[in-house]
């Protein structure tokens, strides 16, 4: 390097041996690929910038960009298109694990085939064009370079009916990452709490940091009906708990370049960030939403005024029927803003769990709780036999607590404790037989 030749201040590489250097007062030049570095880092800072921001020194960008330049980047396993299945094929999967649902198995089920051959078609789309759009289709020519846009999804029914179950096997069935985010953990960055990213660093953990494979991933947001915007002043004050981190997840979900702290936490200047495109990512947000039923209804009742369905017929709509009705403006009439409601045009409602149902959950499910407890007493080489009436009493306490099948286990493993406790201690258990009288606390199980 020649003597004199000017040197960038921060990593100290001369002229010749960067791409760009500007030129700054007093030897106050800076390289293009640190200016580039502190970009990112200020933008890592975001609106912490008056917070506690740490100074960022020439130093700390030199040693940052040492870091970045040695750091091996590990090679990504090629990308192979999803391997689709059907609607009715996924139909059928999902009716393995999850009980009921029937509508909302179909509406998954084609929203699901439909983001992954879209995704296909957009990721592998030269190689597949052929069988995309198959030549001979009548409109093929017309069709061809037409992209689909993302369908995420909004899944809407009461606590423990398995909105979570259902996006965790979709997942499942299609052998691609899955993440869980809680939207009531988030807030716009800057305040104390999860940065939206973080829901797209579990994600990147869920697919053993391949970003390729967390790119094609599933994410399920739940209570997201917690972060609608509260009363009307939204419009003048920021709404740091709801309209901000509407907007916030909006981005992500609508698909952007996020910049992810691969292990997780807060943006710091110092850390190396990755980049993830969430715009093939499928979102399914799932809330409670309590109180939408109302909206609805009086939003139907006002509309058949004059006619008034329920008193001169005598006629009242069911929960479902009444979900039935959904149209995004009650959406927004809950809290949600309209840009929010436009990116979840997928809407599915579950319903409340009947009794059935839940003694179905119980004993059907591939990972059934009843065949869970059973399992656990033949490793002690003991037959553990339900009565039907037992099932029937452990649903109809479910039911009483109001949380759906989330009630299931604790009721069980409630008064199942003693036995639990006891067998291990007594070698000669053939059998344990449990009936209604235990589930209700009136009795102990028999042991033969
Ligand atoms: P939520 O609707 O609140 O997301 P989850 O899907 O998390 O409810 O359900 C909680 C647990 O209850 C699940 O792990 C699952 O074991 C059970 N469960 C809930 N709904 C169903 C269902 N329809 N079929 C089978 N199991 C269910």
């Amino acid at each position: 390097m020649a003597k004199d030749e000017p040197k960038c201040a921060f990593c100290g590489r001369s002229r010749s041996e960067v791409g760009i250097l500007i030129i700054g007062p007093d030897g106050a030049n800076i390289c293009d690929e640190c200016a580039k570095l502190c970009v990112e880092m200020t933008e890592g800072q975001g609106a912490r910038r008056n917070a506690a921001a740490e100074p960022m020194t020439p130093a700390k960008v030199a040693a940052t960009a040492a870091k970045m330049r040695t750091e091996q980047k590990p090679e990504p396993r090629p990308l192979k298109p999803i391997a689709l299945k059907k609607p009715a094929e996924i139909r059928a999967v999902l009716d393995d694990y999850v009980i009921g649902q029937s509508q909302a198995k179909k509406v998954l089920s084609v929203a699901v085939y439909n983001h992954y051959k879209r995704l296909n078609d957009k990721l592998f789309g030269n190689a597949a064009e052929a069988e995309s759009v198959p030549a001979g289709t009548p409109v093929g020519d017309e069709l061809r370079g037409v992209e689909v846009e993302k369908s995420n999804i909004l899944v809407i029914g009461p606590t423990g009916c398995g909105k979570t179950l259902l996006a965790k096997t979709l997942a499942r069935v299609l052998d691609v990452p899955f993440a869980i985010a809680d939207a009531t953990t988030l807030t716009q960055a800057g305040y104390v709490g999860d940065d939206v990213e973080n829901i797209l660093v579990r994600l990147l953990q869920a697919a053993d940091g391949d970003v390729k494979r967390a790119e094609t991933g599933i994410v399920y947001v739940d209570e997201i009906d917690k972060i609608g915007r509260k009363g009307d002043s939204a419009s003048l004050t920021r709404d740091v708990s709801g309209e901000g981190v509407q907007q916030a997840l909006l981005k992500i979900i609508e698909g952007t370049l996020s910049n992810v702290p691969p292990n997780g936490g807060r943006k710091h200047p110092d850390q190396k960030y990755v980049q993830i495109d969430t715009s093939n990512i499928l979102f399914i947000c799932g809330g409670a939403f309590v109180g939408l039923d109302r909206i609805i209804g009086s939003r139907i009742g006002n509309k058949f005024l004059g006619f008034d369905v329920s008193e001169k017929t005598g006629a009242t709509l069911s929960a479902e029927q009444i979900m039935a009705e959904l149209q995004p403006e009650d959406l927004f009439e809950f809290g949600m803003i309209p840009e929010f409601i436009g990116r979840l045009p997928v809407v599915s409602a579950l319903s409340q769990l009947t009794q059935k149902d839940l003694e179905h959950i119980l004993t059907r499910p591939k990972n059934a709780l009843v065949k869970q407890f059973r399992k656990l007493f033949a490793m002690e080489g003991v037959e553990l036999v339900f009565e039907d009436e037992a099932v029937a009493a452990v649903a109809k306490k479910a039911i009483a607590l109001g949380t759906g099948a989330r009630g299931l286990r604790s009721i069980l493993e409630k008064f199942m404790l003693d036995t639990m406790y006891e067998l291990p201690n007594r070698g000669n258990v053939r059998r344990v037989v449990v009936t209604a009288d235990v589930v209700n606390g009136l009795a102990s199980p028999t042991i033969e």
